[in-house]
Order: structure tokens, then sequence, then C-alpha cells
């Protein structure tokens, strides 16, 4: 299913900032400009639909199948919903022009395969809740006000300060609160990893020589594990 619509070419002018995206269950979206995006209801949401899913899987029945095809369709839905909610207001969020990142989340399954501290330091949509169309819905809507996305490894976003750059594990004291075993810097763990995410993308940027016109300033140090 592509449908293919016909969206002029917006002339805006592009801007230099960046915006990073750290994507979550507890909080959907968080910006390293400081918003909390989406509602925290729907990972209980999601969660229901999982429970259910479970128990209908383990009955077997003719008519639990039936239930579940109709419970897959509805959890679609449900998350393309809340696709389209955190899609626009991460667009409304971000100034014209300007660049959103997100964490490259495509591959996500494979590597939480990897190993209990690789899933740690990924992110978490759980339960088959896809990158792909939250990211497709994300450009869509970001074209129309000349907005550019893009997508970084998403690898130590979680454990990096991102005020000094020391990366460690024990960082991350829980899920929702960074403390700097180095410098101290004490914040919420998404806004950090959102931070993370933009200088990520900055010092991509930065390496590749390639910057938008006027140049853009990287300010922070550059530690080599920001660095792709
Ligand atoms: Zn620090």
């Amino acid at each position: 299913m592509h449908v293919v619509v016909d969206v002029p070419e917006p002339v805006v002018e592009k801007s230099p900032e960046v915006v990073g995206v750290d994507l979550g269950l507890n909080h959907p979206a968080v910006t390293s400009n400081k918003h909390f995006l989406g509602s925290s209801h729907w990972k209980e949401r999601d969660r229901r639909f999982f429970r259910l899913r479970r128990k209908l899987q383990s009955k077997g029945s003719k008519s639990a199948k039936r239930h579940l095809k109709k419970l897959s369709k509805r959890q679609a839905r449900f998350h393309r919903d809340c696709d389209h909610v955190l899609s626009k207001r991460i667009v409304q969020n971000t100034p014209t022009g300007a660049t959103i990142v997100f964490e490259n989340l495509t591959n996500i399954r494979e590597t939480s395969k990897i190993g209990k501290s690789k899933k740690n330091d990924t992110k978490r949509r759980l339960h088959g809740w896809s990158f792909a169309q939250l990211y497709d819905f994300t450009v869509y809507k970001a074209q129309e006000r000349g907005i550019a996305v893009e997508r970084i490894d998403p690898r130590h976003t979680s454990q990096t300060c991102s005020r000094c750059g020391h990366q460690h594990r024990s960082n991350r004291r829980s899920q929702s609160l960074f403390l700097c075993r180095q410098c101290g810097y004490c914040l919420n763990a998404d806004l950090n990893a959102a931070k993370n995410i933009r200088e990520k993308h900055l010092a991509s940027l930065a390496s590749l020589g390639r910057s938008l016109a006027g140049g853009l300033p990287v300010t922070k140090p550059l530690v080599s594990d920001l660095l792709v």
C-alpha cells in the first residue's frame, strides 16, 4: 500500500537548527529542545494488547484465532493513530527548515537479541511497534514545512553524558534519571539521550566535512564514541 500524493516542494529557508528525538515507552518522544510528546498511557494500552494476544495465542482454538486476527488489526490501528499524533507533535515542535534526528531503530529486533546490555542500551518500542511507520509519517509531515529527517546509530546514546561526553553503563541510574559519574550532571534520562542524538548528528556532519550553509559550529567536545 503506497499512496503517492503530490506535495509541492515548499520554498523554505534552511535552518541550521537540529532537534534530536529520543523514542521510548514512558515518554513516547522527548526532544533535545525539551518537549515531552505523546501520552504516557500508550504504554499501558499497548501492554493490554500484548497480554490479551498472549492469552489468545495460548488457547489456540478456532475462535481464539479469529479474535486474535481482530485484535491484531485493532492494535495496528492504535499504533497508527499514535504514530500520527506523535509525528505531528514532533514536526510542530521543530522550527521550519530545521532537521529532526532519530535513532535508527529499524533493525531493533535483531539487535535486541544480541544480549541484555545491548538491549538496555537500545530503545524500547516493544511488541512489534514499528519505528518505520513513525519515521515515514514524520518524513511526510516534515516535508510540508521544509524540515529534513535524519537517522543516526543508536549505540551509547543513553549511556553517554550529554555535557562532558563520559560514557559508562552505570551512568544511567534509572529509567528516568541520568547521573554522570564523572561530572555529576543530572537530568531526565530521555532528555539526555535526545541531546546525544542531536550531538551525534552534528558530529557526523562535522566529520563528513559537509556543513549547512554558513557552517555549523560544533561546540561540544567530539568524543570518539559519538562519531559513528
Ligand atoms: Zn558528565
